[in-house]
């Protein structure tokens, strides 16, 4: 059986990560996201349980009080956190699991790391263009998108603590450089590309 991965994933808000990565677990097989609970309110065509579990502030502390969570951090007035049961519960099936971070929950993790993994930060090509894109995708408020361009140039900052950088410019080049890393990652720890153990070799 093979051992599962952590990908973290960080980047500020709307630089592309969430476009980026539906793409790659799209067409690259062995990859488990990481569904994190939050307090923030469900954007149009988000779904409960597929891209957070949307849940109220009193029972976000109170799991917090419980210690379900590994890591949790508030980011833009909103609370954030990842369970132990059900990263370890996703582990255990033996995928990568990509998480998506703040740079908070990434240091995190990373200080508290029994679990190998990959931290990765995405940046936009300028803040300009990121204000381009927050205001493009239209599902926030201007209060959201100011607060979110505000703490922006503050997360960059913490983009040299990442393993790998990956600039979304052209989306084709930054899909194809988020997919050579995790196949990278995977040859670094005597996997195949697909994410499956060299042992299946054998069989065929
Ligand atoms: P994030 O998950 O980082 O907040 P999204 O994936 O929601 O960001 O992307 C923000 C907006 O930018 C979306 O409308 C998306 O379609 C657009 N976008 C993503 N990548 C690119 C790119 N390379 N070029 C132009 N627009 C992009
Ligand atoms: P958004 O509201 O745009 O989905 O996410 C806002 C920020 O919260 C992003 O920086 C994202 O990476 C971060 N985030 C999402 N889930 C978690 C989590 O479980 N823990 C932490 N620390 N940050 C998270």
């Amino acid at each position: 059986m093979t051992t599962g991965k952590l990908f973290i994933l960080s980047a500020p808000s709307g630089a592309g990560k969430t476009t980026l990565l539906k793409r790659v677990m799209a067409d690259l097989p062995g990859l488990a996201f990481s569904v994190s609970h939050t307090t923030r309110l469900p954007r149009s065509g988000e779904h409960d349980g597929v891209d957070y579990h949307f849940i109220s502030r009193s029972q976000f502390e109170t799991m917090r009080e419980q210690g379900v969570f590994l890591e949790w951090a508030e980011v833009h007035g909103n609370l954030y956190g990842t369970s132990r049961p059900d990263l370890l519960a996703q582990l255990a099936t033996g995928l990568d699991i990509i998480l998506d971070l703040d740079v908070q929950g990434t240091a995190i993790l990373r200080n508290s790391a029994a679990i190998p993994s990959a931290s990765l930060f995405i940046t936009p090509p300028s803040l300009s263009e990121l204000e381009r894109r927050l205001r493009g995708r239209g599902t926030d408020s201007e209060e959201t998108i100011l607060l979110r361009l505000k703490n922006a140039g503050k997360e960059m900052q913490a983009a040299a603590d990442y393993e790998y950088l990956i600039v979304n410019d052209r989306l084709e080049q930054a899909v194809d450089t988020l997919r050579a890393i995790v196949i990278a990652e995977r040859s670094r720890g005597h996997r195949l590309p697909t994410g499956q153990s060299i042992e299946i070799l054998l069989g065929a």
